[in-house]
């Protein structure tokens, strides 16, 4: 109903530069037609009362509110509210002079005068203004003056009370119109500008929180690259001493580690980099083949061949998520998995799971390593934290996890039992 109102007074696809705008245009309209509900009603009464009077008026009233109606659809919004206010206010004029105040015509005074505030807006408020004073002008002249042009009716007192009651409700019905208006208007306001600052205030703590972030990435980073470098270069020193010995091998087998470990930082801070900045991709990712994918480089290290390494997923599992982010997260895990696992206990292992719950795909990485210390585990995810001194790493890859893992709407959360072993576990939502 509400639709279909606003398609016949504003037309299908009307171009309106504001909601505002729009709502203006369809209140132009919704006036517009009550003017042609009274002049109907009155014709209509008229004809059925053979009242011989101002037939003529209310056809002028009924043909420029449908005219106004029809210019207002055209686009020709100005026009028609000044066409409306002025037909108004003489029409107004002509039937309260005319008539007893008994029938209450007068009091279409009001909306009238609030009309050309509300049509026009604080934007136009001269012609706010000027119709206001046309108003005033008009209602001193019709009752506080003998001036008429209508000639007057003696109507019976039922009718007066008839027509009492009719133009109580329909200036009343006007009234409302133009106050519900200015009512949604300014409820619309209020709530932009608590959304407004809602989101100003949120953006306001995400900078305090890069700010944060840049600060300690600024100490750490450099930190992290420049300690890997001043060991190569104390390596080159030691090895320029002792090149008479024979064992450059070695040396350079440290300075290789170090270069890892350097090159290593670099590719976390670009993962970091690339995180913040890049949008959300959606891929068909078989999980079982990206495991495999990231475990085959790791599995060429002597090392990690003496864990077991076990996959507990479906090999048909497809899922939507982002490749590349996902391919970050489980890489870092099972790195981490592997890098602090004691090699010399008793069947190590580290078991990758998945399994779908309430439309989310849960994905757990566990291990039986070392595990984390209780006083670490809520710190672990925050950006350079290490929670052990040996640790070679530079503390960013947790926290690169956690990062990404909410980009693409998740969750992860870790279990450990100090001395037994860890689980990260992530929760994806399940993308159709
Ligand atoms: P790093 O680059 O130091 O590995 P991370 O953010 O990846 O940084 O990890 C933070 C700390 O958490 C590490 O320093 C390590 O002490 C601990 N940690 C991470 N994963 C495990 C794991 N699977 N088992 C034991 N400790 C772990």
């Amino acid at each position: 109903m509400k639709e279909l109102l606003s398609k016949i007074i504003v037309g299908k696809d009307p171009v309106v530069e504001s909601r505002i705008a729009h709502t203006r245009i369809l209140l132009t309209g919704q006036v517009a037609m009550v003017g042609i509900f009274i002049s109907l009603f009155y014709i209509t009464r008229n004809l059925i009362l053979q009242l011989n009077v101002s037939y003529h008026y209310h056809a002028i009233l009924l043909s420029v509110m449908i005219l106004v109606v029809v210019l207002n659809r055209k686009g020709h919004h100005l026009a028609a509210k000044i066409l409306f206010l002025t037909t108004a206010n003489f029409i107004i004029f002509l039937f309260s002079s005319a008539a007893s105040y008994y029938t209450g015509s007068f009091i279409y005074f009001i909306p009238i005068f609030l009309a050309a505030f509300v049509l026009f807006g604080y934007e136009e408020r001269t012609k706010a203004i000027f119709f206001f004073l046309l108003t005033l002008l008009l209602f001193i002249l019709a009752h506080l003056t003998d001036l008429y042009i209508v000639p007057q009716v003696t109507l019976s007192t039922r009718k007066m009370f008839e027509s009492f009651i009719v133009n109580f409700f329909t200036a009343s019905f006007l009234t409302m119109l133009l106050i519900n208006f200015l009512i949604r208007e300014n409820y619309y306001y209020t709530k932009e500008l608590i959304q407004n600052e809602e989101q100003l205030l949120e953006k306001n703590m995400q900078l305090i929180k890069i700010n944060q972030e840049l600060d300690q990435f600024v100490y750490s980073t450099s930190h992290d690259l420049r300690s890997p470098l001043s060991t190569i270069l104390g390596l080159l020193q030691v090895m320029e001493l002792e090149k008479e010995k024979g064992n450059t091998g070695y040396y350079i087998e440290l300075i290789r580690n170090r270069v890892h470990a350097l090159d290593h930082v670099i590719g976390e801070i670009l993962d970091y980099a690339w995180n913040q900045k890049t949008g959300i991709q959606q891929d068909a990712i078989n999980l079982h083949a990206l495991l495999t994918e990231i475990l085959t480089n790791f599995l060429q290290d002597e090392k990690t061949q003496k864990i077991s390494i076990q996959i507990e997923v479906q090999p048909t599992l497809e899922i939507i998520s982002d490749r590349r982010r996902l391919k970050i997260i489980l890489l870092n895990l099972l790195s981490n998995a592997i890098r602090y696992h004691q090699y010399d206990q008793s069947n190590p292992f580290i078991r990758v799971s998945s399994t779908i719950h309430q439309n989310q795909l849960e994905i757990c990485v566990e291990d039986n390593g070392p595990g984390i210390h209780p006083d670490h585990q809520e710190k672990i995810f925050e950006m350079f934290y290490r929670a052990s001194d040996k640790t070679t790493g530079s503390g960013l890859g947790l926290y690169i996890v956690k990062e990404a893992t909410e980009k693409i709407g998740g969750t992860i959360h870790l279990r450990s039992d100090y001395g037994k072993g860890s689980s990260f576990m992530i929760r994806l939502p399940m993308l159709q």
